[in-house]
C-alpha cells in the first residue's frame, strides 16, 4: 500500500487568537498534536512534539510499532524536558495522534483527544478513543453521549503527553485496503460539526483532499469555531511505498496556515441568533382586555418570574460541584455544570488547584468528577485531600 495522496489544513477558529494544534503530513507520516497549558505553552508543546516527529521521519527499517511508539516517547520526553526547565511552560503538554503507513497496515499511536478516522465505503470509523473526562464519563455511563457533546469541561484530556517523564500510549494497528482515506484531526472540528457533515464534504469533494480539508475548516467556523480546528488527509492505493522520503526532511517545519483572503468567512457564515419577533396571539389580544385587569395580570406574571428566578439564583448560588479548567487544573466551581445555548455558564470558578485532573487515577477522577452538587466546604475539602496525597 502507498499513499496516493494527502492534505492538511489548520485554522485559528474563531474565537482564539492563537494557533495551539500542529501537524505533520509526510508521507508515510502523518499526525496532529494539539497542545494545552495555555495559549503559548501550548503552542510550544505541540510544535514541540511536531518537530520531534518530523526530524525522526525517514523510513523505519525495524518494527513499526516500535517506530511509533519510540516516536511519540522521543516526543514527550522533548515536551516534558522544556516544562520541567521553563518556568513559562510550565504545565504544558500537548495531545498527539499519529499514522504511520507500512506495508498493508497502517499503525496508530494516540494519547489524548485528537481523533483518527478511516473512511470506507460511505462510512466513518473512528479508530481511537478519546482519552477526555466526558470520555470516560460517557463510558462509565455517567453521561450521555448527546450530554458529552455539550458539557462544558469537554475539552479536558486526561492523558497528554508531556506531564509526566512516561507517556502511556495507545498503539494499534488498522488494516488497509485501497481507496482507504484515512483523516486525523483536533477535537476543534468533531466539538464543532457531526459524522454527517465530515462525511458530507468529503463526498462532494471527492476528487481534492484540500479543498475536503478547507471545507471542514469552514463547517466548523459557521458552526462556531470555538477551538483551533486542524485536519490531516492521506488516501492510500495498492503499490509499493516510494523510498524517497527522506527529502521531506528538508522541508521547512512551518505550519501551512490557510491563505487569509481566500478563507475569510464573511458575516453571513455566522450562525446569528435567531431573533424571535413576539408577536403572539396574545400580544394581539391585549387590547381587547380591560385595562385593570391586564394590570393585574401583568404583575402576578412579574411576581412569579421574580420569585422562580429567585429561586434559581438562590440555588445557584449554593451549589458547588468539583470540574477542571481548560488547561487541566482541577477547580471548585459555584453554579450548576452546564453552559445555557452557546457561552452562558451557569457556574464560576472559586478555586482553581494546582493538581491537574491528568495526575489522577480513573477511579479518582470518576467519584470527584461526578458533578453532584454539594456545599462549597465539602467540594474544597475533597480537592484539598487529593492534593494532599498527591503531594502538589
Ligand atoms: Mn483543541
Amino acid at each position: 500500500m502507498r499513499v496516493k495522496r494527502s492534505a492538511a489544513a489548520t485554522d485559528p477558529g474563531r474565537r482564539r487568537r492563537h494557533n495551539e494544534d500542529a501537524y505533520v503530513c509526510e508521507p508515510p507520516l502523518f499526525a496532529v498534536a494539539d497542545g494545552i497549558g495555555g495559549a503559548q505553552a501550548g503552542e510550544l508543546a505541540s510544535r514541540l512534539a511536531a518537530t520531534a516527529l518530523q526530524e525522526d521521519s525517514g523510513p523505519d527499517g525495524g518494527d513499526p510499532r516500535r517506530h511509533v511508539d519510540a516516536l511519540i516517547q522521543e516526543a514527550n520526553r522533548r515536551v516534558y524536558e522544556r516544562q520541567t526547565q521553563d518556568a513559562a511552560a510550565s504545565g504544558m503538554g500537548t495531545t498527539i495522534t499519529v499514522a504511520l503507513v507500512s506495508g498493508d497496515i497502517v499503525w496508530i499511536g494516540h494519547v489524548g483527544d485528537s481523533r483518527a478516522y478511516r473512511v470506507r465505503g460511505g462510512e466513518l470509523d473512528q479508530l481511537t478513543e478519546d482519552h477526555s473526562l466526558v470520555a470516560e464519563l460517557v463510558r462509565s455511563g455517567k453521561l450521555s453521549p448527546e450530554e458529552a457533546e455539550t458539557h462544558p469541561q469537554r475539552s479536558v484530556v486526561t492523558r497528554a503527553l508531556g506531564t509526566d517523564p512516561n507517556v502511556d500510549v495507545d498503539t494499534f494497528e488498522i488494516e488497509a485496503k485501497p481507496g482507504d482515506l484515512f483523516l486525523i484531526c483536533s477535537d476543534g472540528l468533531t466539538t464543532m460539526v457531526d459524522d454527517e457533515t465530515i462525511l458530507g464534504e468529503i463526498d462532494r469533494n471527492r476528487d481534492d483532499l484540500r479543498a475536503t480539508a478547507k471545507a471542514l475548516m469552514r463547517a466548523a467556523n459557521r458552526s462556531g469555531g470555538e477551538d483551533n480546528i486542524t485536519v490531516v488527509f492521506f488516501e492510500l492505493e495498492a503499490g509499493e511505498q516510494q523510498q524517497a522520503d527522506e527529502h521531506t526532511l528538508a522541508l521547512p517545519p512551518q505550519q501551512e496556515q490557510l491563505a487569509s483572503d481566500e478563507d475569510t468567512l464573511d458575516e453571513f457564515d455566522g450562525v446569528k441568533p435567531i431573533a424571535v419577533e413576539e408577536e403572539t396571539p396574545r400580544a394581539r389580544d391585549r387590547d381587547r382586555r380591560h385595562p385593570l385587569r391586564r394590570g393585574f395580570v401583568f404583575l402576578t406574571l412579574v411576581l412569579v418570574v421574580l420569585i422562580a428566578c429567585g429561586f434559581a439564583v438562590w440555588g445557584i448560588w449554593r451549589s458547588h460541584f468539583v470540574g477542571a479548567e481548560a488547561d487541566g487544573h482541577l477547580a471548585v466551581y459555584q453554579g450548576i455544570p452546564w453552559n445555557v445555548v452557546g457561552h452562558v455558564r451557569l457556574y464560576r470558578t472559586v478555586y482553581e488547584s494546582p493538581l491537574l485532573a491528568s495526575q489522577l487515577s480513573e477511579p479518582e477522577r470518576m467519584k470527584l468528577f461526578d458533578h453532584s452538587l454539594v456545599t462549597k466546604s465539602s467540594a474544597l475539602s475533597e480537592v484539598h485531600r487529593y492534593e494532599r496525597e498527591i503531594g502538589r
